[in-house]
């Protein structure tokens, strides 16, 4: 059997030392996993985590376009956890042998269409799941980052540092947001988790160049056309 259409490309992500590709299965995100980013959405730390989706042909690279629609596009600094292996019911204790390693993202968000869907108790995808909306580094091996766990996470727009936190400060560590989804959602490998943005979210425009970084992962630059 055939398809009746060329199904297209399998999204993918480079891998840092690696001329294979990753193929991306499915992405998940969390909301409001740092204590600073969560306080300036006006949210309370101790709720458990909850979690959206963007879509896996949404990663992009260096280029990020204008999207349509909006008038309020917020970049969100995150670190992608990369799975390699998945399942249900993971113990928190065993969640790290499954993944294959970390990058460097940034969850671009229609902030004004996201306040609205809010209002409303409207459903997020319009404000998350656009096009191109998951800018993404290449991936590092996990045996290549030292710690999930603790470095500095910052994004500059226009050598302007615009973002600055921790991975220390997260709500919900890695090894706890993979427990959870596994809860929720059969997790699999190729499945990537943007693992929520520190404070300092914020709107950017036409020509802007975002640069991302985290300690140990490495960079991310992003222009946006
Ligand atoms: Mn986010």
């Amino acid at each position: 059997m055939t398809y009746i259409f060329d199904p297209g490309p399998q999204p993918s992500l480079p891998i840092e030392g690696s001329d294979k590709l990753f193929p991306i299965h499915r992405i998940y995100c969390v909301g409001r996993n740092y204590h600073e980013h969560t306080k300036e959405m006006g949210g309370d730390t101790k709720d458990p985590p909850f979690f959206f989706q963007k879509n896996a042909d949404n990663i992009c690279d260096g280029k990020f376009p204008y999207p349509s629609s909006t008038k309020n596009v917020h970049f969100e600094i995150e670190m992608v956890v990369a799975l390699k292996s998945g399942g249900v019911n993971i113990a928190a204790a065993d969640a790290l042998e499954h993944v294959f390693g970390y990058a460097v993202g940034i969850d671009m968000t229609r902030r004004d269409l996201q306040d609205a869907a809010k209002k409303l108790a409207r459903p997020w995808e319009v404000a998350k799941a656009f096009e191109k909306s998951a800018p993404c580094s290449a991936l590092v091996p996990a045996r290549h980052v030292e710690s999930p766990a603790k470095g500095g996470i910052w994004l500059d727009v226009n050598g302007e540092r615009r973002q600055t936190g921790d991975l220390s400060q997260m709500v919900w560590d890695v090894p706890h947001q993979i427990a959870f989804l596994s809860q929720l959602f059969e997790l699999k490998a190729g499945d990537l988790i943007f693992t929520g943005t520190p404070a300092g979210v914020g709107a950017i425009k036409k020509g802007d160049r975002m640069k991302a970084h985290i300690d140990g992962v490495g960079d991310l630059e992003v222009r946006v056309v």
